[in-house]
């Protein structure tokens, strides 16, 4: 589906959002848990243009449902994978690696408890936490570049992770921002993400307070629909508003809804169409 001239939703990704930004040429913003890379591939072909066409797959930050497959399409297309220096991590002969999501980064046991992982988890469902061994090949930062149609400036917004980026595409018809996990489309309101350590959620208000100073008219998320009215009205209203309680809170607070929330993730198809709800989204 195309959002905005060039730009691209591809349909039939799992586990997050990921957009052909399709100009002479092309990158990829996000890929999905694995196993996207034929999904991604033949919507590329469908186009009438050729995966060696793609030169870029910029990942909005390491986690699994958005870099899941970004080792398959470079595969499949020759492409570099690109992402924020702050996500990456010392590979061997001097490679950069992506940064691997289960170190250091465990949710906490609800989290793992709605989703199914952990013990009791089917296969299925781990594989989508299953972490690919993905080299990076082109590290970014604040204020590069991409010279893919028209131009991706990278901004880094810290926070939902420590190297998670918000690249603005700038084109002719208009400004395209992606924010990645930083926030939540929640359809009636934006809302900030799921976190579970509070000193992150103020890195990340921080972030979310520099990206008031920019001007875009469509807004693409990780999960979700994108924006295209008073996007930035959105934004900014996001850090008008004071903290909710922590994510944890809310959760606990509310039984019944994850309970719900736990029921439909476990749903066959749940991750399909890029939509992964959340308990406030539920709320
Ligand atoms: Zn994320």
């Amino acid at each position: 589906m195309e959002v905005a001239p060039g730009v691209h939703r591809i349909e039939g990704v799992n586990g997050s959002n990921a957009v052909l930004l399709a100009g002479e040429q092309m990158a990829l913003v996000d890929t999905g848990i694995a196993g996207n890379g034929d999904a991604i591939v033949s919507y590329i072909k469908e186009m009438g243009r050729s995966p060696r066409d793609l030169e870029w797959i910029l990942v909005t930050h390491f986690h699994f449902d958005h870099s899941g497959s970004a080792r398959e399409v470079k595969e499949l297309t020759d492409a570099k994978v690109v992402a924020h220096t702050a996500e990456t991590e010392p590979g061997p002969d001097g490679t950069r690696m992506l940064i691997k999501g289960n170190e250091g980064e465990q949710p906490p046991f609800w989290y793992r408890w709605v989703n199914g992982w952990g013990r009791g988890a089917n296969r299925r469902e781990r594989q989508q936490v299953e972490f690919h061994e993905t080299v990076v090949d082109q590290t970014v930062d604040e204020g590069d570049v991409i010279p893919a149609l028209g131009g991706i400036q990278i901004i880094h917004s810290p926070g939902h992770t420590p190297g998670s980026v918000s690249p603005l595409l700038k084109t002719e018809t208009g400004c395209v921002l992606f924010l990645g996990d930083s926030v939540l489309n929640n359809v009636n309101r934006l809302s900030r993400p799921l976190m579970w350590d509070r000193s992150k959620r103020r890195e990340l208000d921080s972030s979310l307070r520099a990206l008031r100073e920019l001007e875009a008219d469509v807004a693409m998320f990780g999960h979700g629909p994108p924006l295209t009215e008073e996007v930035m009205n959105a934004v900014r209203g996001l850090t008008d508003r004071p903290y909710d309680l922590p994510t944890w809170r809310i959760a606990l607070k509310n039984y019944q809804t994850l309970r719900r929330w736990r029921k439909r993730v476990q749903q066959p198809g749940h991750w399909e169409g890029g939509a992964a709800p959340t308990p406030e989204q539920e709320a």
